[in-house]
């Protein structure tokens, strides 16, 4: 997918290949394969795991297949076989000529399993799934062997024969491996490996209606494709003796497969299961609704296959599950369209300005730069005229502190035109609503600048009413509110469901520019985000533009604040909401207004109804003990063994109030949000000592 690359970050699975290669274990073949079931749409999970297989392929000389494990017949269909090619294919990975169907391997698969009845490994069984499971036993309960076990290898080529003519019902009879019962496995416990299903297959059609399992066909697989490093998801971790032992017990080559961490993202849901049914319940228009962590809709919600490939770098690789913070995959995107989307204007929520000291019929061209980042972008002219249309949200008729934008009397930029003031407000006299504003404009200042070096503290963006192009422009939010909404104690993950994640505003205003914009194609509109022509719906009669993402970049400024330096959030953990900074950044003068204090912990308990927090009572020399809510019980779960100890309290903070109680301070701790420890001393403080 991309070109090798010396340079990448090192990973326990590239550690593993490089020790192969230099034992020849292998003859000095890499060979991995992606290996997606076609029964849903490919997500941004996959894309890591397709990326993570192609790279190694690529880097280290090797091959990767795209394989479809289509082992089952009534979840998968055509339709997911294509969507998933063309995301493959966008996503940027060729597979030339190495496109495999575990289904091709009926055959194959059929005569494995009469070598191992020949072998006495294995067995038809007719005991129901029901009973199969009950006699499985659990975790702590060792199986029971089924009646059926012991048949002769005659019998069960016998049976096994009469199940793949037909002769039997779905669900009546199973083929088992004859491993353990009482394994500590309990994939060893005699797993199934082919079941009666009368079904159509998508493509071996009617030729079988017996058909293995998933377990009995994915090491196989890579087996039959000589595929030397088998990468996938920790789940199978417990699956790995079984596959090791069909592949022991066939004597066939051996690839050896290796686990990772599956990808879990913030605010959204990653599993097939649960896409799906939002797809079936119509709670998103389908699977490419831009919402969806789905790569169709990550394509049509703007996302370009860098920005995916770089995030997938980025992300790294883990032998943990952890969450990374889809705040992370905006940035990588914001990164890219950064340097390649050209700048246009456009107006979301229009509000009329009248310029009453512009000539009627003059229009004037100005020129605009199309990406201040890439000066080779070049120019463009941009209609200006009397009437414009500027933002609501940059005018306030009684502005509050800190909004520099227009007001009344003020005096603004208009982006690449004039200063203007505004001198009147029209409203209308009945609601009161404001119907246009009535401004001036300063010849003078003709390209955004005045000759008497008057400064304004605002630039807006515009657009000239008259040529301006109607448009429809989908804003977007998470589609749940919850950071992990898969684990969501309140059960169905589609309670999470944020019903604001959707909203389409019908009275927009673009440049005239976009008059061309392909449906495909993405420009940032200045001041508002980046945007993406709707490949679906936009037309040069209508156009219809999603927002890809805002301007903010929440990830930059978790970074900044060094909360998560690794690009990841950490375990099942709710990544924090990024703050908006209150105002300048904190500079050491700041910091030296702290009133650093040693304090002495003499209580220290649990908080009722809050698992994080600690409840200290401090001293800190003055007569009386302040209580302190302290996020630290991860680290200190026996709080009690606080008491006694030293700490640094920083004392002229505005007392906190919160639900179980007033919060006066602040205990200093360091660490990162794994561990985590507050400052201690070992002399002698007393408490409310100054600490310098
Ligand atoms: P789901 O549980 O959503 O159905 P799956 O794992 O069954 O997903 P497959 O089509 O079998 O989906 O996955 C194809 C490949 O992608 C497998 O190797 C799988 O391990 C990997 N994969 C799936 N989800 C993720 C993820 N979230 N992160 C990384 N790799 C993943
Ligand atoms: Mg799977």
């Amino acid at each position: 997918m991309t070109t090798p690359d010396a340079t990448r970050t090192p990973n326990f699975i590239r550690t593993i290949i490089e020790e192969d290669l230099k034992t020849n274990k292998y003859g000095g073949r890499v060979h991995t394969r992606f290996p997606p079931e076609p029964n849903g749409y490919l997500h941004i999970g996959h894309a890591k795991s397709l990326w993570l297989n192609s790279v190694l392929a690529q880097d280290y000389g090797g091959l990767c297949n795209l394989r479809f494990d289509d082992t089952n017949p009534s979840k998968e269909e055509r339709e997911y076989v294509e969507s998933i090619k063309e995301d493959v294919r966008w996503l940027g990975f060729d597979w030339e000529d190495r496109e495999f169907y575990a289904s091709d391997y009926f055959d194959q698969l059929y005569e494995y399993a009469l070598r191992l009845i020949k072998k006495g490994k294995a067995y038809v069984d007719d005991l129901s799934a029901e009973e199969i499971r009950e006699y499985r036993g659990t975790l702590t309960k060792p199986g029971r062997e089924s009646p059926h076990r012991n048949r002769s290898v005659e019998e069960n080529l016998d049976l096994f024969e009469r199940m793949r003519r037909g002769e039997f019902e779905n669900g009546s009879r199973v083929l088992r491996a004859k491993i353990d019962m009482a394994a500590s496995n309990l994939n060893m416990r005699d797993p199934v490996m082919y079941r009666i299903l009368h079904a159509e297959h998508h493509r071996s059609g009617n030729t079988w209606c017996i058909y293995p399992t998933y377990d009995f066909t994915h090491g196989q697989s890579d087996s039959i494709e000589r595929i030397t490093h088998s990468l996938c998801t920790l789940e199978f971790e417990d699956h790995r003796p079984l596959y090791d032992w069909y592949i022991a017990e066939l004597g066939i080559y051996h690839s050896q497969q290796i686990e990772f961490a599956r990808l879990n993202l913030s605010y959204t849901v990653m599993s097939k299961r649960m896409l799906l049914e939002l797809v079936e319940g119509g709670y998103v228009s389908g699977w490419d609704d831009p919402r969806m962590p789905t790569i169709s809709g990550l394509r049509r919600r703007g996302y370009t296959p860098e920005s995916i490939r770089d995030f997938c770098e980025r992300i790294g690789l883990a032998k943990k599950e952890s969450m990374v913070d889809i705040a992370l995959l905006e940035h990588c995107l914001r990164e890219d369209l950064n340097k390649r989307a050209p700048r246009v204007m456009a107006v979301l929520r229009p509000l009329k300005v009248v310029l009453t000291n512009y000539p009627e019929n003059k229009v004037e061209e100005l020129d605009a730069l199309n990406n201040p980042e890439d000066p080779g972008m070049g120019t463009r002219k941009v209609p200006f005229s009397r009437v414009l249309y500027i933002e609501q949200d940059d005018f306030r008729e009684d502005p509050p502190k800190k909004f520099y934008r227009l007001a009344p009397g003020r005096e603004v930029r208009l982006r690449y035109a004039y200063f203007i003031t505004c001198v009147d407000v029209v409203k209308d006299e009945r609601t009161g609503e404001i119907l246009e504003l009535h401004c001036t404009y300063d010849p003078e200042t003709r390209g955004g600048d005045s000759p008497d070096g008057r400064k304004v503290r605002a630039t807006l963006h515009w657009v000239s009413s008259a040529h301006s192009l109607h448009a429809d422009v989908r804003l977007y939010e998470h589609l749940l509110t919850a950071p992990n909404p898969a684990v969501g104690e309140e059960g169905d993950f589609k309670s999470y469901l944020n019903p604001n994640s959707l909203q389409t505003l019908t009275a927009c205003r673009v440049e005239p520019s976009l008059q061309s914009a392909a449906p495909g194609s993405r420009y940032q509109f200045e001041r508002l985000g980046y945007f993406y022509v709707d490949h679906g719906d936009s037309s040069p009669e209508k156009l219809v533009f999603n927002r890809t993402a805002t301007l903010r970049d929440t990830w930059a400024r978790i970074q900044k604040a060094g909360e998560a330096p690794s690009g990841k959030v950490h375990k099942r953990e709710k990544p924090r909401e990024a703050i908006e900074p209150i105002g300048e950044e904190i500079t050491i003068e700041d910091f030296s207004k702290l009133d650093l204090r040693v304090g002495v912990i003499r209580e220290a308990g649990p908080v009722e109804g809050a698992k994080k927090l600690v409840r200290l009572m401090v001293d800190i020399g003055e007569g009386r003990l302040r209580q302190i809510f302290a996020g630290i019980s991860s680290a200190y779960p026996e709080p009690e063994k606080l008491i006694g100890k030293k700490t640094i309290v920083v004392a002229n903070l505005k007392p906190r109030k919160m639900s179980f109680g007033i919060s006066e301070g602040m205990v200093l701790s360091a660490g990162d949000l794994d561990r985590l420890c507050i400052t201690a001393f070992d002399g002698d403080p007393l408490p409310g000592d100054k600490v310098s």
